[in-house]
């Protein structure tokens, strides 16, 4: 059976392209092996990912990831059972959300600053497809 999860979570410090880079090394190295694909997102000092993958994977790796000391209030914004993947083409990719378009932003919340804790999770995952659609998202190297 196969899942979806989005959850978001904050820094205590700005986010370095150089943490960011680690955090998509172990994933591009853990979640093929486990048959996880997704995206990570971040800006200054949050984060988004995207999971999608079979139940128990799943959820084995999001428990992984509550427990890392990098960030902290990690909030569950969507999860559900899905038919097919969304992000199949994914093994993790990410995308610096300072620097995107402001309007593209502003199309999902009520400014340009993206606060994923107010946001709906549907919501949400309609600016993730977004993103990929308009080619801003890129699989890290
Ligand atoms: P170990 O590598 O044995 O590390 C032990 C502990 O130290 C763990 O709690 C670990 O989280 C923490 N830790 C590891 N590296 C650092 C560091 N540089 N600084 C501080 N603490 C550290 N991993 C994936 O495999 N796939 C993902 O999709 C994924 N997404 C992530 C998204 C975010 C926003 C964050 C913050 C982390 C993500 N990780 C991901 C990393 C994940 O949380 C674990 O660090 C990784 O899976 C290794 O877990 P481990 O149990 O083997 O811990």
């Amino acid at each position: 059976m196969l899942v979806r999860l989005l959850y978001a979570s904050r820094t205590q410090e700005p986010i370095t392209a150089e943490e960011a880079g680690d955090i998509v090394r172990d994933s591009r190295e853990y979640n093929p092996a486990h048959g996880i694909t997704g995206m990570l997102c971040y800006s200054d000092r949050m984060f988004m990912q995207l999971l999608e993958g079979g139940r128990r994977q799943v959820n084995s790796l999001y428990a992984r990831i509550l427990a890392d000391p990098r960030h902290h209030d990690v909030i569950l914004l969507d999860y559900e059972e899905i038919t097919e993947r969304r992000f199949a083409d994914w093994t993790m990719g990410r995308v610096d959300l300072d620097k995107q378009n402001p309007s593209l932003l502003l199309k999902y919340s009520a400014t340009a600053r993206l606060d994923p804790y107010s946001m709906s999770g549907k919501v949400v995952l309609e600016l993730l497809e977004e993103l990929i659609h308009s080619a801003v998202a890129v699989p890290s190297p």
